[in-house]
């Protein structure tokens, strides 16, 4: 069966939203607008039966914006911008989901969560009994505790992650850009644009230049090839698609041509606490 057509039928998708499509570029604010059309969709498609989980940044950016910070001076601060902008968008995903009868559940991990035998296992049994219950995880990193020994540092290796952990089938990274092109598009005009990705090789990881064009988010094509390599190793497919209108996300999932899907190409001896330590 076309690949497209069988989106369909998934039944358990994570879907990653980065801060840049979260919120106004001039002034690091949310996009409200934005917001409650990828809430609606995230509902629908709830409403079909499906498990879903958002991972979703933007703790940093809000608590800055709400702070009137322009920039970040040091960890504790950034650590404290988590601590109040985390809230205040789980306040505004939980409003907007309630709206759609939906209830929303917060999840924040760090990479110790996943690779200590006992918190993952405690994770997992988390993520099933919210699914069980009919509620819609919201994963962020957990920043506020998070240094740089244990943090994943970017939320498109964390959704991966929580593929991996759950059993997803289907990973969508909704991104600042439309997929994966031969080169960065911005600077190179002649740039093509993939559609399918059966395996990924290292002629395709090499074209990941390692920048986003984003002063938002964090993660840049190189970290979406790494989520690629983890989910599509987990057993998931993943597309790269453009966060710009989140009704792609219906279209997508009706079979429709638009991003870069990367086919699962599930590995056997696949262990994410392999992965885990030498990320
Ligand atoms: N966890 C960070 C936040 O919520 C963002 C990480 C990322 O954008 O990849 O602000």
């Amino acid at each position: 069966m076309d690949i497209r057509k069988g989106l369909k039928k998934k039944k358990r998708i994570v879907i990653k939203i980065g801060s840049s499509s979260l919120v106004h570029k001039e002034t690091g604010r949310l996009d409200l607008t934005k917001l409650e059309i990828l809430v609606r969709e995230v509902s629908d498609l709830h409403n079909q039966g499906k498990d879903i989980v958002l991972v979703s940044s933007g703790a940093i950016s809000v608590g800055k914006a709400a702070m009137g910070i322009e920039k970040l001076s040091s960890l504790k601060q950034k650590q404290a911008c988590a601590a109040i902008g985390q809230v205040k968008l789980m306040m505004i995903y939980q409003k907007l989901f309630s709206e759609y009868g939906q209830t929303a559940a917060q999840i924040l991990m760090t990479k110790e969560t996943m690779t200590e035998a006992e918190s993952r296992y405690n994770a997992l049994n988390t993520f099933e009994e919210l699914f069980e219950l009919g509620a819609i995880p919201i994963v962020n990193e957990n920043d506020t505790v998070a240094t740089y020994d244990i943090e994943f540092g970017d939320n498109d290796r964390l959704s991966a992650v929580v593929v991996a952990l759950i059993r997803a089938d289907l990973l969508i990274l909704m991104s600042d850009i439309d997929g994966l092109y031969t080169d960065d598009p911005h600077q190179n005009p002649k740039a093509e644009f993939i559609a399918e990705v059966n395996s990924l090789d290292d002629h395709f990881k090499n074209m990941a230049k390692d920048s986003t064009g984003s002063r938002f988010g964090t993660g840049g094509m190189a970290t979406k090839l790494l989520a690629a390599e983890i989910a599509t190793q987990a057993g998931a497919d993943m597309i790269i698609a453009n966060a710009d209108d989140f009704h792609i996300i219906h279209r997508l999932i009706g079979g429709r041509n638009y991003g870069t899907l990367f086919k699962a190409n599930p590995k056997e001896e696949f262990y994410l606490v392999d992965y885990l330590e030498k990320m």
